[in-house]
């Protein structure tokens, strides 16, 4: 099944200049690992950008921006899936560069409970911008009602989830900011597995839930 719910140009150009927190770049360099489309725009955002840095070096400009432009906090790393024939050994579940995050694939993963049979991984990284963690949202149930102070990049790993109208299911990203009030719900038969990357903390709708807020660290 191909990707469906792509990262925005926005982020796409942010990751490209390096400019893009370790946070962000972690959640966008993850999509890219799964997304043949989005790692042919990235290629052709770099084509473009390259082009004009050039142009801007041969008139006398800034010869170091092409080397500052490609100096990204994170780079994709797109594994080769060999054939099942080929080779008995189960593909990895996580991508790199999540994998190394981690420090290993799905079963290697030590969770911690949330409540309501969710659970999450923090993942450590060295900005102050952003939250990492990686979610599991047990099949049928949803993630709390919430908004946002700014913005959110959910990444799909396993299983899938509802929003609306929209499914979102493995590779796809989903990207929401402090307008939008939602309720994703994980589809039944399969829990969904998620890297959710936030810039603050989420505004839970219900009192119980922000009163839970410190403890539950989401
Ligand atoms: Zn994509």
């Amino acid at each position: 099944m191909s990707v469906k719910h792509h990262i925005s140009d926005a982020f796409l150009i942010d990751y490209a200049s390096g400019t893009l927190s370790e946070g962000w770049s972690l959640a966008v360099a993850t999509h890219l690992a799964l997304c043949p489309k989005c790692r042919k725009r990235l290629a052709a955002m770099e084509g473009a950008a390259g082009a004009l840095l050039d142009k801007s070096a041969e008139s006398g400009g800034e010869d170091v921006a092409w080397a500052r432009f490609k100096a990204r906090t994170i780079d994709v790393k797109v594994e080769e899936i060999k054939p099942v024939a080929a080779s008995p050994k189960v593909p990895p579940v996580l991508p790199e560069p999540l994998r190394s995050y981690l420090g290993g694939d799905l079963g290697d993963l030590k969770w911690r409970a949330l409540g309501r049979g969710a659970y999450q991984i923090l993942i450590d990284t060295k900005d102050t911008e952003t939250q990492v963690r990686l979610l599991r949202i047990p099949a049928g149930k949803p993630v709390p009602e919430h908004t946002h102070e700014g913005r959110e990049l959910t990444l799909v790993l396993a299983g899938s989830f509802r929003d609306g109208d929209d499914l979102f299911a493995r590779g796809d990203i989903e990207e929401a900011d402090g307008d939008l009030l939602h309720t994703p719900t994980a589809t039944e038969g399969e829990d969904c597995i998620c890297l959710a990357v936030t810039e603050a903390p989420l505004k839970f709708s219900s009192w119980i839930v922000r009163l839970m807020q410190p403890i539950l660290k989401i």
